[in-house]
C-alpha cells in the first residue's frame, strides 16, 4: 500500500545545502576515441578547477511513467499517477523548494546564477508520451522545471514516446532535454565505435531539434564502466546515474546520483531527502 500523502504530511523538513570547498578534484578529460568526421564538435564548456570542489546536497529524483492507475500495466513498479506527482510538486511549492535543471547547475557553478537555498532536480527517463501528457502540464501549473532524457530513435517512430515536436515544446518552455542514447543499449557491452555513435548521434539529433547544446547524458539502465565514462566525458558536461544518493559533487559529475520514485516505494519520504 502506498501512502505518499501521509508521508508528506509527517515531517518537519529542513534543507541543508552544504558546500565543501576543501575537497580536491583530479579530472583528466583526455579524448582517446577516434572521432568520425561527421561527428559534431563537442560543446565548448569547461569548469574552472576551483569550482570542482562544489559539493551540494541537491536531491535528484528519477521518474519513469506518469499515468493514471488504470493505464498502468500490472506489475509496472516504475509508474506513478499524476496525483502522486502533483503531491510532490505541491509539497515543493509549499516548502519553497525550487526545481533546477542541470543546465541551471552549469550556470550556478559558473557564477551566473545563485543556488537556491532549497533545490531539487526532477528527471524523467525514456521520453514517454505520458510524461508530456501528464507531467508537463503539472510542471507548468507549478512553474517548475524538469529534465527529460530522450531515447532518440523513439520520437515520431513509436507512439508510446513523445514526438520531436513535443520535445521542442518542452525545451522552449524551459525544461532541459538530455540524451538517453539512441537505442537504450547496455553501453558497457558496445565496441568503441558503437559507443561513440550512441553518444554523438543522440546528442546531435536532439541539438538539431531544440537548437541548444545538450549538456547532460543519462546511462541506459544505469549501466556504465570506465570506458563508457571516458566516452561520455568527451561529449557531455554531466551524466546522471541510478546510484542512490543526493550529494552533487562536481568531481563526480558523470556519476550524478538519483533517487528513484516509484509507486511501490511507499517509504519514499521527501523529508528524508532533505534532512541531513
Ligand atoms: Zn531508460
Amino acid at each position: 500500500m502506498t501512502r505518499p500523502f501521509s508521508i508528506l504530511a509527517l515531517g518537519i523538513i529542513s534543507v541543508f545545502i552544504s558546500f565543501n570547498t576543501t575537497g580536491c578534484a583530479n579530472q583528466t578529460d583526455i579524448a582517446t576515441m577516434p572521432v568520425e568526421p561527421s561527428t559534431p564538435a563537442a560543446p565548448a564548456f569547461s569548469i574552472p578547477e576551483s569550482l570542482l570542489a562544489f559539493d551540494a546536497t541537491i536531491p535528484v529524483l528519477l521518474f519513469h511513467y506518469i499515468e493514471p492507475a488504470e493505464n498502468t500495466a500490472p506489475g509496472n513498479a516504475l509508474a506513478i499517477t499524476p496525483e502522486q506527482l502533483e503531491s510532490y510538486l505541491s509539497y515543493f511549492h509549499n516548502k519553497q523548494i525550487e526545481t533546477i535543471t542541470f543546465r541551471d547547475l552549469k550556470q550556478i557553478i559558473e557564477g551566473n546564477r545563485s543556488l537556491p537555498e532549497r533545490a531539487v532536480i526532477l528527471t524523467f527517463d525514456d521520453g514517454y508520451a505520458n510524461q508530456y501528457q501528464y507531467a508537463f502540464p503539472l510542471l507548468e501549473r507549478y512553474a517548475m522545471r524538469g529534465v527529460f532524457f530522450i531515447i532518440t530513435e523513439k520520437p515520431d517512430a513509436d507512439p508510446a514516446y513523445m514526438t520531436w515536436e513535443q520535445i521542442k515544446t518542452l525545451s522552449d518552455a524551459g525544461h532541459e532535454i538530455g540524451s538517453h542514447s539512441v537505442a537504450h543499449p547496455d553501453l558497457t557491452a558496445l565496441q568503441p565505435d558503437r559507443l561513440e555513435e550512441e553518444l554523438a548521434t543522440s546528442r546531435s539529433s536532439i541539438e538539431r531539434i531544440i537548437g541548444l547544446p545538450v549538456l547532460t547524458f543519462c546511462y541506459p539502465s544505469g549501466q556504465y564502466n570506465d570506458q563508457v565514462l571516458a566516452a561520455v566525458r568527451d561529449q557531455y558536461l554531466f551524466a546522471r546515474s541510478t546510484q542512490p544518493g543526493s550529494n552533487i559533487a562536481l568531481d563526480r559529475r558523470y556519476e550524478m546520483p538519483a533517487l528513484r520514485v516509484t509507486a511501490t516505494v511507499p517509504a519514499f519520504s521527501l523529508g528524508e531527502l532533505f534532512t541531513k
